[in-house]
């Protein structure tokens, strides 16, 4: 790797231009509350968030807060949310959160990272979008793009998400942590695709150690 003070430097660059491309920015799941939020982010895992938006309206219409959805059929619940796949899973884990958010906290989803990963279901990536988005707290979280666009920019060699997000935690400003995620996401959905990066049109291809990922069409 680089050393400190280059990583550092070309990190603030990076999340400067995305801040130019994306300067508004937020998560595409639907939610009117911070619960609302944790359940669309749980269901929202292996698939689209446009299939999580599909399904959301009738399930919190049914269910509308944690107390009522730590009553619901489990049967029930699998029905709604069956297109998202894993429905079993997902069902389980956002009713026995639910439950677990009623027992320990009244049903009020905490504002603290430490807390919200507590709760059965959620990880640390969910509990941070929560917190950077319905609170807008402080806080990174790192899915599949996030981690795979920290590798290619050469400001991580971890694998780890936890080790990841301590690493982008370094090298960012605390102000701008709630901003890093959704920025990144979105750019590794549009132009730092997995596959076919998309590099010859990639405005971060100057700073990025891999800008020839994919050679230009023709
Ligand atoms: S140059 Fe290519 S690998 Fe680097 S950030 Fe851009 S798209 Fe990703």
């Amino acid at each position: 790797m680089a050393d400190e003070d280059t990583i550092r430097h070309r990190a603030r660059l990076v999340l400067r231009r995305l801040k130019k491309r994306y300067p508004k920015i937020g998560t595409a799941l639907d939610y009117q509350t911070p619960w609302q939020l944790l359940v669309s982010t749980i269901i929202s895992a292996q698939t689209t968030d446009e299939n999580v938006n599909s399904v959301t309206p009738q399930l919190f219409k049914r269910w509308p807060d944690a107390a009522a959805l730590a009553g619901a059929r489990m049967a029930d619940v699998e029905k709604v949310i069956f297109s998202t796949g894993f429905y079993r899973q997902k069902s389980k884990s956002i009713v026995t959160m639910s439950a677990d958010l009623m027992e320990r906290y009244g049903g009020m989803v905490p504002e603290d990272l430490d807390e919200l990963v507590t709760l059965r279901g959620v990880g640390r990536k969910t509990a941070s979008v929560v917190l950077a988005e319905a609170w807008g707290k402080p806080a990174i979280a790192v899915d599949t793009h996030v981690k795979r666009l920290a590798h290619r920019l050469g400001l991580t060699d971890h694998t780890d998400p936890t080790r990841i997000e301590f690493d982008l935690r370094e090298l960012y400003d605390r102000r701008q942590w709630s901003g890093v995620s959704m920025r990144y996401i979105q750019f590794g959905r549009d132009v730092c695709h997995a596959r076919k990066p998309i590099c010859y049109e990639c405005p971060l291809n100057d700073v990025c150690p891999y800008p020839d990922k994919t050679p230009p069409p023709g």
